[in-house]
């Protein structure tokens, strides 16, 4: 089967309802189609893709070297090796000054898989998912797998589209059984202050049936003074699920190392989900991600001086083009510029841009650049571009954007 055919090209009707309802990852489906169009010969540039372009740190690598000769090849505990999830305790403590036992801590096969174990083990059909938006994609498809029902809570423009706790508190129901969010945002950057989280756990504390899943994958990946966890505020601690990873802050995406932490029946919830399902991750990839965490931070404070400066690069670029209207982004590495600017204007093919999809579409494939519709995170308004890659690979990229968007009328 070539990578190109997708579900929607073949014969379904005997898959389950389940399948049906589900979306393909809209990440991973531009990513595909920017591949399929350097097949071709084009030279695309991918700025769809969230994946650090930095090689994973050598220490790492030489750690998972060792791991093989060790002979560490055999299954691993399912909620991860004790020296894994005891290392990832010490740094709760101090990164986060979470206080958590190795019982409170569920390694898994990225932070995807945290993410999805925690919603399953929670979410009963028809309970109600606040999810804020924009968001990152697979949030959605997670509730719909545990046949919740999402609500998308969507921040204002004006406050770098961050939710407020008012905005919070006239959206949870009696149905409400969990929030979700990432600071830093995928995909807008934004982060999270002190004060908001402090406002938004009181608003949580008045309401105890409700949980709260607080993705902090972009943790290292910020610019601003300080990483805010929610679990810090100890009246709903208990409440709070921490997900975190190895992939952004460790340039470690391809080695599947994720982890949460819980009160202990959520971490044995998600544990007993693994036994059945995965078995938990790969034994040489945690002993890498044990070596990463005992490294510290110093490998992610150099990669994050990177992201700044081109972060600041693409802001400018951005800027220069009179259509986008871009927020500065706090952390993470992506910009999320609103594109209204350009709909209702018609490309030199004679096709009008309705939507945010028709203007990624036009620019993969009239400037060969890939970019994620808004639409995939809850905000038709916008795309999103990825700043993990090259500064001359950006300024090309936004050098072909400006072209082609000066071709619309
Ligand atoms: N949460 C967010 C917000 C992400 O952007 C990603 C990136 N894939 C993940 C979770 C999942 O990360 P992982 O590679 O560890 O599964
Ligand atoms: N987190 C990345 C993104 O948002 C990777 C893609 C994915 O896992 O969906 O693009």
């Amino acid at each position: 089967m070539s990578e190109a055919a997708t579900l929607a090209s073949l014969p379904t009707a005997f898959l389950s309802d389940r399948i049906h309802a589900m979306q393909e990852s809209q990440t991973i489906s531009m990513a595909k189609k920017a591949r399929e169009l350097a097949a071709q010969g084009a030279d695309v540039i991918s700025l769809s893709f969230g994946e650090p372009d930095f090689q994973t740190p050598q220490y790492i690598k030489d750690a998972a070297k060792k791991a093989l000769d060790d002979g560490h090849t055999f299954y691993t505990p399912v909620p991860g090796i004790p020296e894994l999830r005891q290392a990832i305790c010490d740094k709760l403590l101090r990164d986060n000054q979470l206080h958590y036992d190795r019982e409170n801590i569920v390694v898994s096969t990225g932070a995807k898989q945290a993410l999805a174990n925690a919603v399953l083990s929670l979410v009963n059909p028809g309970d109600e998912v606040i999810v804020f938006a924009p968001y990152w994609v697979s949030y959605e498809e997670m509730v719909k797998l545990a046949e919740g029902t999402t609500v998308q809570l969507m921040g204002s423009l004006e406050n770098d589209f961050k939710v407020t706790a008012q905005e919070l508190e006239t959206a949870i129901t009696p149905r409400t059984k969990l929030i979700m969010y990432s600071s830093p945002c995928n995909p807008t950057g934004a982060v999270f202050s002190r004060e908001e989280l402090a406002a938004i756990a009181e608003v949580v504390a008045r309401h105890p049936q409700v949980y709260v899943l607080a993705d902090e994958i972009y943790e290292y990946i910020n610019f601003t003074e300080e990483h805010v966890s929610l679990a810090q505020f100890a009246e709903i601690k208990d409440r709070v699920i921490t997900v975190n990873g190895f992939s952004k802050g460790y340039a470690m995406t391809g080695w599947r190392v994720g982890y949460l932490a819980a009160r202990k029946e959520i971490a044995a919830a998600c544990e007993k989900i693994q036994s059945q399902i995965t078995s938990g991750t790969c034994s040489i990839a945690q002993r890498a991600a044990l070596a990463a965490l005992q490294g510290g931070r110093t490998s992610a404070d150099v990669m994050v001086e990177a992201y700044r400066r081109r972060r600041d690069l693409v802001l400018d670029l951005a800027r220069d083009i009179p259509g986008l209207k871009t927020p500065t982004p706090s952390g993470a590495f992506y910009v999320f510029p609103d594109v209204t600017g350009y709909f209702g204007k018609t490309t030199p093919h004679g096709h009008t841009i309705d939507t945010a999809c028709d203007l990624a579409m036009y620019l993969l494939n009239d400037a060969y650049v890939a970019a994620v519709d808004g639409g995939a995170f809850g905000a038709p308004n916008c795309i999103r571009f990825s700043t993990a890659a090259a500064d001359e690979k950006l300024r090309e990229a936004f050098v072909r954007i400006k072209d082609s968007l000066a071709k619309l009328v």
